[in-house]
């Protein structure tokens, strides 16, 4: 079907929520995408920060293939062996000891807020049920979610919203001391920023939330939809702080671009739900448990976190590059292949040239550059997407 064709089939029928670039993609390999014209680009999206390994990673494909020809779904009324697999893996290297799976980030999240809630109203009493959460967050576009979510337009139009949550804001450890009240059950935050713009607190800001929650006796959840899965060079960012949160919240990456989602606790915590408390159709589905599989034992075993640190640095030297030369570029941050440029102007028009010249960027909140491209992408990969950069921002 021609580009023209499939935009016009999704526009009458497609419910208008997503403001989408006018390309329609039918290809990937790696870094690459190809549009149905045959035109050729460089993903510095990812699926927003999904397919880390890089799109159709040929691992992923054959685990899927597999999965499906064998078994594909049977819920969770039944066991399955790749479930307790990939939760072993997740598991063995994370501070968590139990994980519950579900299909996205707001899933992931909506049972965490659950699960807090629970142990909370078990443990620690039945008037504790509040949450703190951080202002310029992204927690997903449930109603739970929003609520969470410290960012008004994402509120507005939807009221009322969830009772129970507070914001205070991002880095801010003293802020978020004095909004603790008796009712506070736990604080809910982001290792950095994604969809905030990338916004990366100071090195001892997770320590310090760690220490406010053991000293007030609330739990402490991190929400690594986005930083997870080796985006930041480790493969959880809170592996950076030297802490343990409580519980943690996975999606995006988890599956290299089949939806999956996954929440993971300690056992303490986790022992709060029983049968019954919380559930999902999918969760766990095989598809999916063949896919974070795949997606996890690749990026243990193939290096993929080394290279995602190594050209993670070398990209940030090449944006402060780009930034001394292009005046509009009024900042460079980052950590592994999570960057961003914040920008003196709106963010569009050069996300638009970009993808005319075949480098494919995305930007957050009108006005930061966001690049978060597949985690196997090489150094020459970087000098193309720069040069792309560089052209595009000559004489603005
Ligand atoms: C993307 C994102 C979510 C929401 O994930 P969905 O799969 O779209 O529901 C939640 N939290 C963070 C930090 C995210 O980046």
């Amino acid at each position: 079907m021609k580009e023209k064709k499939i935009m016009a089939l999704a526009d009458e029928n497609i419910m208008n929520t997503y403001r989408r670039v006018p390309i329609a993609l039918v290809k990937g390999e790696g870094a690459r995408l190809w549009d149905a014209n045959g035109k050729e680009y460089l993903d510095f999206v990812a699926g927003i920060a999904v397919c880390n390994l890089g799109h159709s990673h040929p691992n992923v494909v054959k685990a899927i293939k597999k999965q499906a020809k064998n078994l594909m779904h049977v819920s969770n009324l039944y066991y399955t062996r790749p479930q307790g697999e990939v939760a072993s893996i997740l598991t063995k290297h994370s501070f968590a000891d139990k994980v519950f799976f579900c299909n996205s980030g707001a899933e992931a999240n909506e049972a965490a807020i659950k699960l807090a809630r629970k142990y909370a109203h078990e443990n620690l009493g039945e008037d504790k049920f509040e949450l703190i959460t951080m202002k310029d967050s992204f927690h997903g576009r449930t109603m739970a979610t929003i609520t969470a979510t410290g960012q008004e337009k994402f509120q507005f139009g939807f009221t009322p919203l969830l009772d129970g949550f507070k914001y205070v804001p991002f880095n801010d450890p003293a802020a978020l001391e004095d909004a603790i009240t008796p009712k506070t059950c736990g604080i809910m935050l982001e290792p950095i920023q994604g969809e905030g713009g990338v916004i990366i607190p100071d090195d001892r800001y997770l320590a310090k939330v760690r220490d406010i929650c053991d000293r007030h006796r609330i739990l402490m959840i991190v929400d690594e939809v986005q930083t997870g899965i080796g985006r930041t060079g480790k493969l959880f960012a809170y592996e950076y702080s030297g802490i343990k949160p409580d519980i943690m919240t996975l999606a995006k990456a988890l599956g290299n671009g089949f939806p999956v989602g996954a929440m993971l606790a300690t056992e303490e915590i986790a022992r709060a739900f029983g049968p019954g408390n919380h559930a999902s159709t999918f969760g766990g589905n095989l598809l999916a448990m063949a896919a974070a599989k795949a997606t996890l034992e690749t990026m243990l075993d193939e290096g993929v976190l080394e290279n995602c640190g190594k050209t993670g640095e070398y990209f940030l030297s090449r944006l402060q590059a780009l930034k001394d030369k292009h005046a509009i570029i009024t900042g460079v941050r980052g950590r592994g292949l999570m960057l961003a440029c914040p920008l003196a102007v709106e963010g569009a028009d050069i996300v638009k040239k970009c993808q005319e010249k075949g480098l494919l960027i995305n930007c957050t909140g009108g006005k930061t550059l966001r690049f978060v491209p597949p985690l196997i992408i090489t150094e020459k990969d970087v000098e193309l997407a720069v040069a792309i950069l560089d052209e595009v921002m000559e004489g603005r």
